[in-house]
């Protein structure tokens, strides 16, 4: 049985809105997915009633912040299977969980000799993060190769992941071709090299059940603003005995233990990577977005975008001047597709749908080399969440006709 869009709707307000005078259709949720009235209402609720720093006050409105700033780790930490909220950093983004790893566990342990492993299809978040981590330790960096159509290339995988290889980065699902790369295997594979795993889980936390023992990550990132939480919010979840052993990235109040003129010691996890005053609204909220998408089931969601996606490519199947990217319909894929139609730039094509209401991405989605093999330089994607329904893809397909005939 499919998700009631119907019901879940009406959580969204935003969705009733118009943009250039059609109902808006909402494409672009691999950016940022929009945010339920149930998630926001908690944001509220803090800034109404407990507005207050946590982990310094002694008074009430500082404890009952705490509280709710630290059972949000727990609800994390059981939204993707971790063992508590020692394992759960709130970060800002993805971005920022990736360059914690990076900072608190790259810098320090890698050497010339070492390599990172990563992939074509990554995000620039990863991609760049590593070249610098790579230029500035000495380590090789080495590139697991996309095959034609959109997967990776496991055995070039096998030949990469040698005895040299400290880390393994990796998209769980890839941001423009929907691909859900087989993390398992490659945590499998890294392990058996003495490496750990960091799986880049920007697109797949949100639409699909994620499970930290499950795939044997020892590192997984995520954002909230792309599972119907807040922006300002991201996680790493780390091993604990991982995050144990790593240094700091910042440095200030918060994560401090003990401190003299000379020195300082660390907080307890999470705390110790949680510098500063931490977005702690933000992650209320996100709990409450965790909260609502277990409600909805995240199999369903799964189900839901995986048959959304589905139709989409095989109506673009059947046209002929419009490719797009990635596996083909059979094939497992995540709730987005990317494409161009012949003739038309992607930037005209976005500013074209905008005019009949349509919120999609164009460009290269922060993936700029994948683009490079795929030989374009950029994209449109489109992208679904729980309240996209199939006639908002119908109105996408009509509007991609009306394109066609304004070229011709
Ligand atoms: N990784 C992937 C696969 C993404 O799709 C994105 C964002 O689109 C990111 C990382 C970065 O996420 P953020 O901008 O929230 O840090």
């Amino acid at each position: 049985m499919g998700l009631d869009t119907d019901t879940i709707r009406r959580d969204f307000p935003i969705l009733d809105r118009s943009v250039n005078d059609t109902p808006l259709v909402y494409l672009d949720n691999a950016a940022t997915t929009h945010t339920p009235a149930q998630v926001y209402d908690t944001y509220e609720d803090y800034y109404s009633r407990y507005n207050a720093n946590v982990h310094r006050g002694i008074h009430t409105l500082s404890h009952e912040a705490s509280r709710a700033y630290e059972a949000a780790h727990d609800r994390l930490a059981e939204f993707v299977g971790a063992d508590g909220r020692e394992e759960i950093v709130f970060t800002k983004n993805t971005t920022e969980a990736m360059n914690l790893v990076a900072y608190g566990w790259g810098v320090n342990r890698l050497d010339p000799g070492d390599a990172i492993v990563t992939t074509e299809m990554e995000h620039h978040a990863s991609l760049v993060t590593w070249q610098q981590i790579a230029e500035k330790t000495g380590a090789d960096l080495r590139y697991i190769r996309v095959t034609a159509d959109g997967t990776l290339d496991m055995e070039h995988a096998r030949e990469l992941i040698d005895d040299d290889v400290e880390l393994v980065s990796v998209a769980h699902v890839s941001n423009v071709l929907g691909t859900v790369n087989p993390v398992r295997d490659l945590a499998a594979l890294t392990h058996d090299h003495g490496g750990v795993i960091l799986v880049d889980g920007a697109q797949s936390v949100p639409t699909r059940p994620v499970d930290v023992e499950t795939l044997d990550a020892d590192f997984l990132a995520f954002s909230g603003h792309k599972m119907a939480g807040p922006t300002g919010i991201g996680c790493l979840y780390g091993k604990r005995h991982r995050l144990e052993a790593m240094e700091p990235f910042l440095f200030g109040g918060e994560m401090i233990s003990h401190v003299t003129f000379d020195d300082a010691s660390w907080n307890d996890l999470p705390w110790k990577f949680e510098a500063g005053t931490p977005p702690i609204a933000e992650g209320i909220a996100l709990a409450a977005a965790a909260d609502y998408l277990d409600d909805i089931g995240m199999d369903a969601v799964r189900e839901h975008e995986a048959a959304l996606a589905r139709y989409l490519i095989d109506e673009l199947d059947a046209r002929d001047d419009i490719e797009y990217y990635g596996p083909p319909g059979a094939v497992e894929r995540s709730g987005l597709v990317s494409f161009n139609v012949d003739g038309v730039h992607g930037h005209d094509l976005s500013e074209l749908l905008d005019g009949h209401g349509i919120a999609v991405r164009a460009g290269d989605h922060c993936t700029q080399p994948l683009h490079d093999i795929l030989d374009v330089p950029g994209s449109v994607r489109a992208s679904f969440y729980v309240y996209n329904t199939r006639s908002e893809i119908d109105t996408l397909l009509d509007a991609l006709e009306d394109a066609q005939r304004k070229r011709d």
